[in-house]
C-alpha cells in the first residue's frame, strides 16, 4: 500500500477541478482497504470512485482512498437470468458494453453513464426510464470503523429517486466493495417509453429492436445533448428535477401554461430543473471559464481552469433566482465538497 501525500485530484474529477488531496491511496484489494481503514480510520477519510459526481470547491484535508477493486463474474445463472458480480472499480460504462456483448439485458438504457459500478447505488444511477434499482439484487460494503462486512439487500438501501441509505442513514458510514446485478439472457425487457429512443430507431430504421440497438440509440441521444467531460468539464445533472404538489402545480401552471411535468403520485408531480433553469434565463449563460451548458440547461461546465467555489456560487445562485421565479427550491444532485 503506498499513501502519497499533496496529490492533485484535476485528473480523478470530471470537472477537472485542480484541488489537492491531503494524502492519497490508491485501493487495489479489499484486503488493502480493511487494512488502510483499521490503521487510518481515525483520521479524515475522503473516498472517491469516477470522480463523476462530485464538486470540489476546497483542497480535501484527508486522506483520499481510491476504489480501484477490478473484476468482473457470472456467480449464478439460469436459464433465463445471470447473476453479475462486480467489483466497486468498475467502470459502469465499459460494465454495460461487457453486458451487451454477453447478450445480457437490463442496463442498456444505462450507457454511457460515467463513474464506477461501486458508486451505482449510492445515487441509484437513472436514465431513460430504468434506474439501478430495477437490475440490483445486493451489494457488499465495509464497515469503515470496525471493518465488518455486510451485504446490503434492495430493501436495506431504500433506493429513491436520485437516492439511496447511503446518502441519507448510513452516509459515511460504509464503503461499496462489490455490487451483485440480476440481468436478462433471453425475453429482454425493452424499456422504450422515451420519446428521444423511439425517434433515434425510427431515424436508425429499426423496427425490432435489440438492447444492443437501444444501447446505441441512448449512446447517440446522450452524445447529441450531454457535453463529454474529457472535452468540457462537468458532473452531469447539477441539479434534481424538483417534486412538487398537485396543488402547487396548478398554480404554476397558471402562470405558466407550457410547463412540462410527469406524475409522480396523485399528489405529486415532478418538474424538469432544466425548464425551470432555462426558464430563469440561464442556458448557455458564460462566466468567464465556467457557466451553464447552452444545450442542457441542467449542466453546469468548467471551460479551462475554473474553481469549485465560483461553479458552487453559480449554482446557488440558479437556486435562488429559481426560488424566486416559481417558489420552487431545487436541490443539486452532485455531491458539493
Ligand atoms: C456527463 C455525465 C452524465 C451523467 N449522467 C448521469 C445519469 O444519466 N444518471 C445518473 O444517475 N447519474 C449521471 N451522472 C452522475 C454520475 O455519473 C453518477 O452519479 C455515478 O454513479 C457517480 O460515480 P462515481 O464513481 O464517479 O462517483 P464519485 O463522484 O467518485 O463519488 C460520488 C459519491 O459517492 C462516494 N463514493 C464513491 N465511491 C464509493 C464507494 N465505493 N462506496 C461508498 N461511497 C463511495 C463519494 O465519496 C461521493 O460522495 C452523470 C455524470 C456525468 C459527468
Amino acid at each position: 500500500m503506498t499513501i502519497t501525500n499533496n496529490v492533485s485530484l484535476k485528473s480523478f474529477n470530471t470537472f477537472g477541478i485542480d484541488a489537492k488531496a491531503k494524502s492519497f491511496c490508491d485501493i487495489t484489494s479489499v484486503k488493502t482497504l480493511r487494512n488502510v481503514l483499521r490503521e487510518q480510520y481515525s483520521n479524515p477519510l475522503f473516498i472517491l470512485g469516477g470522480g463523476s459526481n462530485m464538486l470540489l470547491t476546497k483542497d480535501i484535508d484527508a486522506l483520499v482512498l481510491h476504489i480501484n477493486l477490478k473484476g468482473i463474474e457470472v456467480v449464478d445463472e439460469t436459464e433465463s437470468t445471470v447473476i453479475v458480480k462486480a467489483m466497486a472499480g468498475e467502470n459502469w460504462h465499459q460494465f454495460v458494453l461487457w453486458s451487451l456483448e454477453h447478450n445480457y439485458g437490463g442496463i442498456e438504457n444505462l450507457s454511457l453513464i460515467p463513474g464506477n459500478i461501486g458508486t451505482a447505488p449510492i445515487q441509484n444511477i437513472g436514465a431513460y426510464g430504468v434506474e439501478l434499482k430495477d437490475i440490483f439484487l445486493n451489494c457488499e460494503a465495509i464497515n469503515v470503523k470496525d471493518q465488518s462486512i455486510r451485504t446490503f439487500t434492495k430493501a436495506d438501501c431504500n433506493f429513491g429517486y436520485r437516492e439511496s441509505v447511503f446518502k441519507q442513514k448510513l452516509k459515511g458510514e460504509y464503503i461499496i466493495t462489490s455490487v451483485n446485478l440480476q440481468l436478462t439472457k433471453s425475453n429482454h425487457k425493452l424499456h422504450m417509453d422515451y420519446g428521444a429512443i423511439k425517434n433515434e430507431l425510427i431515424i436508425s430504421k429499426i423496427d425490432t429492436p435489440t438492447i444492443q440497438d437501444i444501447s446505441k440509440a441512448v449512446i447517440s441521444i446522450r452524445q447529441s445533448k450531454l457535453p463529454d467531460p474529457k472535452e468540457i468539464g462537468n458532473s452531469g445533472s447539477f441539479f434534481k428535477n424538483p417534486i412538487i404538489s398537485a396543488d402547487q402545480f396548478i398554480q404554476l401552471q397558471e402562470n405558466f401554461p407550457d410547463v412540462p411535468s410527469y406524475k409522480v403520485s396523485e399528489q405529486e408531480i415532478k418538474v424538469p430543473a432544466g425548464w425551470l433553469i432555462e426558464k430563469a434565463g440561464f442556458k448557455g449563460k458564460r462566466f468567464k471559464n465556467y457557466g451553464v451548458h447552452n444545450k442542457q440547461a441542467l449542466v453546469l461546465v468548467n471551460y479551462d481552469d475554473a474553481s469549485g467555489s465560483a461553479i458552487f456560487e453559480l449554482a446557488k445562485l440558479i437556486q435562488k433566482t429559481v426560488k424566486r421565479l416559481f417558489n420552487i427550491s431545487i436541490e443539486t444532485e452532485v455531491n458539493i465538497i
